[in-house]
């Protein structure tokens, strides 16, 4: 599978990749390679179709997708995160409907980074006779058009969250807003949902989950996510030894040489790291994701500074590479993260206490 995903990228992906962060028509293309291939449901178990890839492959394949294409590697990771989150804690009937569909025919999409915030839940839901009434707002929802449903995460009063499936167009009691106008990724096409009194049956609630699950969940995935940020960077070493043999500068090469060894080490401690879910090292695996989101930031900078005054001219890759890295430094981003990161921008705390 992942040799077939592998070639997928280098031919149909990487060569498009402006295109595709930009148009949706590419998008659509690219995202229909991975369908014909079965390449979207890597995590599926066998019960329900396989392939089941394992973890070091699979992250291995997110890091050579971003590598590829941040767009194409943002929308599909949508869906891969709901394959994976249906099959670990949906009940068997939605498990048995969804799981064995969603390599081609049914794709779907979450929105429940709402649950991160604090304070008063945006997304509520209200118990009522065969399931829930939602309100609220769903501020980001990527996928529409490619995607069938999508996952809401909504808060009940009791502090439980209920995770259920919505379709993602407008239907009675739910809106959607127009894609958003976004400096990277707009093709991968990112609304946001509004909800008023949307009735979620109770055959498509998937599950439930108690309070503060999404903080557990975040504290078990910190790294995890680093691997996009460890393929963006990977995109931008390229760049520098594309331009080191154009421009046949030595320095630009002993650069890539250098920041290829240093995000080998970094990507090997995040691999050291993934079976490591302990609270007392929480606050070093954020550290660890900070380092992955700065070094990426660097990468995606030596790759604009090596291509000089081209890297601004409109679809040159440096630019698209530089905006990716601006995602993949906030997707799934919770307090803790952003503070991990923030501590390694500021390089003297001590003037700005
Ligand atoms: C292009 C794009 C597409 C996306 N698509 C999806 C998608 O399809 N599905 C999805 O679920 N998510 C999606 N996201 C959301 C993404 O994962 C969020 O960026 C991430 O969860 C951070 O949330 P936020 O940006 O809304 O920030 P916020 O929620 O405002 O803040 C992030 C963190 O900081 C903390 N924080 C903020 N303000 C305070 C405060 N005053 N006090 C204490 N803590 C605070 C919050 O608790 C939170 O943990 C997308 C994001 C982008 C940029």
């Amino acid at each position: 599978v992942l040799d077939a995903a592998l070639g997928f990228l280098r031919d149909r992906v990487r060569p498009h990749a402006e295109q595709i962060d930009s148009d949706r028509e590419a998008m659509r293309n690219a995202f229909d390679g991975m369908r014909e291939l079965k390449l979207l449901s890597l995590r599926r178990s066998e019960k329900y179709g396989g392939p089941n890839v394992s973890e070091r492959e699979f992250r291995a394949f997110q890091e050579e997708i971003a590598r590829a294409s941040g767009a194409l590697a943002f929308l599909q990771t949508q869906h891969q995160s709901a394959v994976s989150l249906l099959g670990k804690h949906a009940n068997e009937a939605i498990r048995a409907e969804y799981l064995p569909k969603m390599d081609s025919s049914l794709c779907v999409g979450l929105g429940f980074s709402q649950l991160r915030r604090s304070g008063e839940p945006i997304c509520k839901a209200q118990p009522t006779v065969g399931g829930y009434l939602l309100h609220g707002e769903v501020p980001w929802i990527t996928g529409l058009g490619f995607f069938d449903e999508y996952i809401v995460g909504a808060s009940l009063p009791d502090g439980q969250a209920v995770f259920g499936l919505v379709p993602f167009r407008e239907v009675e009691g739910q809106i959607l807003s127009k894609p958003m106008r976004l400096t990277a990724m707009e093709a991968a096409t990112t609304v946001a949902g509004h909800l008023s009194n949307y009735f979620l049956p109770e055959e498509k609630v998937a599950f439930k989950k108690a309070p503060g699950w999404i903080r557990a969940n975040d504290a078990f995935n910190v790294t995890l996510q680093g691997h996009f940020a460890v393929g963006c960077a990977m995109a931008g070493i390229d760049i520098v030894l594309e331009n080191a043999r154009k421009k046949k500068l030595s320095f630009l090469e002993n650069s890539a040489v250098a920041l290829t060894h240093e995000l080998s080490i970094l990507r090997q401690e995040l691999v050291d790291s993934q079976s490591d879910f302990a609270e007392e090292t929480l606050s070093k695996r954020l550290q660890l994701r900070g380092r992955v989101i700065e070094l990426m930031m660097r990468c995606a900078h030596a790759a604009v500074v090596s291509s000089s005054g081209a890297s601004n001219v409109k679809g040159h890759p440096a630019g698209r590479v530089l905006r990716e890295a601006i995602v993949f430094s906030v997707s799934a981003q919770t307090g803790a993260i952003m503070e991990a990161t923030m501590k390694l921008l500021v390089r003297n705390s001590e003037q700005t206490a």
